[in-house]
């Protein structure tokens, strides 16, 4: 892949190089805003103390009007006004629930706590890069927009970049970054979409002995079930499902009247996650069509319903788009190694409105995402990962004179 098609990167800019060079001193400081943040609780729907923490931290920096809007996303701005607008953001909610041990403990360049990676490298990251911009007065042409928002994770849906890109700045946002966790050259470039149910199977329920002879929402369920496991789907584009929670059950007497499982499908291509959807929802239909011609003679009916869990849009965007290669030409200029993969992240929103997007990486390593066991290892050139937010928004935003 050719950088020509992306933004230059202004490498050679005196201002850019300044707050480069600003960075790599700054590594242990980083830290310090990553594992300080890392320790406020921030379960989802209930981000709002690490939101205030974050903000409180930026007008420290300089950013006096810094806000959180009414979705909770913390926001504020640097730049003339005179070229793009970049937003560039980390995300403030962690998987783990109210009550979580949040301290992290430390040994050597290790450091372990829930969600010290995945997001509080990202949010240490947005720190670093709007206080060295503050120090080395390099303002941006067009307007950097500098977000640590809410509702990531599976629960939140991605209700805080739903809320920036319909909301706060519809039609306004003309790139977005997400910084989502530790790593290196690796930009996230293709969203991998999702769609999540809760699927219920009821009927009247009774007594295993009594009233045996109805069709049963458990068994429903199980062959439901087994119809989903059997199906198959292509490798290219990739296409995953999974049942993943199952509950239901009165006693082990009972014709239960409830059975639910939580069902999640994946795929980057809209067309595919559309189809293994259709498929998905065929396959519970006939495992519950299935359990009622079981029973002909039984007057006991089953419903299906669906809810929705989550919706995570996908989209095409190409990896020749100019803010990917921006991005992968800022990687090689640090020497690290450039690679697009597809995830399913906060930039998932923007790509599928056909807004530029990618989620870099902020440096460092780490392990266990989403588990309580997470680590993050401060790695010798951990600082490129503010480097590389730096050269990207400069490259696409601008750098003022
Ligand atoms: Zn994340």
């Amino acid at each position: 892949m050719l950088g020509a098609q992306g933004m230059p990167i202004p490498l050679t800019d005196p201002s850019v190089r300044r707050a480069m060079d600003a960075m790599a001193p700054l590594q242990a400081w980083t830290l310090d805003q990553q594992v300080s943040i890392c320790e406020i609780p921030a379960p989802p729907f209930k981000e709002q103390a690490r939101a205030e923490e974050f903000r409180r931290r930026m007008i420290g920096f300089g950013y006096a009007d810094t806000r959180i809007d009414s979705e909770g996303n913390v926001i504020a701005e640097i730049g003339r006004g005179d070229g793009p607008t970049v937003l560039i953001s980390g995300h403030l909610d962690t998987v783990f629930p109210e009550g979580t041990e949040v301290r992290t403990t430390r040994t050597g360049d290790r450091i372990a706590g829930p969600g010290i990676g995945d997001d509080c490298r990202g949010l240490a990251v947005v720190l670093t890069l709007a206080k060295v911009l503050k120090e080395q007065r390099l303002e941006p042409k067009g307007r950097l927009i500098l977000v640590g928002n809410v509702g990531e994770e599976g629960p939140g849906n991605l209700r805080g970049v739903r809320h920036l890109f319909t909301k706060e700045f519809p039609g306004k946002i003309d790139y977005f970054i997400s910084v989502d966790g530790a790593g290196g050259g690796a930009i996230t470039s293709r969203a991998v979409g999702s769609h999540r149910y809760l699927v219920s199977f009821e009927g009247p329920g009774g007594h295993s002995y009594g009233a045996f002879g109805m069709a049963n929402p458990m068994h429903a369920m199980g062959r439901a079930i087994a119809n989903i496991a059997d199906i198959q789907v292509p490798t290219r584009p990739k296409v995953t499902f999974n049942v993943g929670i199952v509950r239901g059950g009165t006693s082990v007497n009972t014709i239960t009247p409830l059975a639910q499982m939580e069902v999640d499908m994946r795929s980057e291509s809209a067309t595919e996650l559309a189809a293994i959807d259709g498929r998905i929802r065929a396959a519970i239909d006939a495992g519950a069509a299935a359990e009622r011609a079981r029973w002909p003679n039984s007057r006991a009916g089953i419903t299906v319903r669906f809810d929705t869990i989550g919706i995570r849009p996908t989209g095409g965007q190409s990896d020749d788009a100019p803010i990917v290669r921006t991005a992968w030409a800022a990687v090689e200029a640090l020497g690290w190694l450039p690679a697009t993969v597809a995830s399913s992240t906060d930039a998932n929103l923007p790509i599928a409105m056909g807004i530029p997007a990618i989620t870099i990486n902020g440096g460092g390593a780490s392990t266990g995402a989403h588990g309580t066991e997470e680590a993050y290892r401060e790695l010798p050139d951990s600082y490129k990962g503010p480097q590389l937010a730096l050269l990207i928004v400069a490259a696409l935003a601008g750098v003022a004179r």
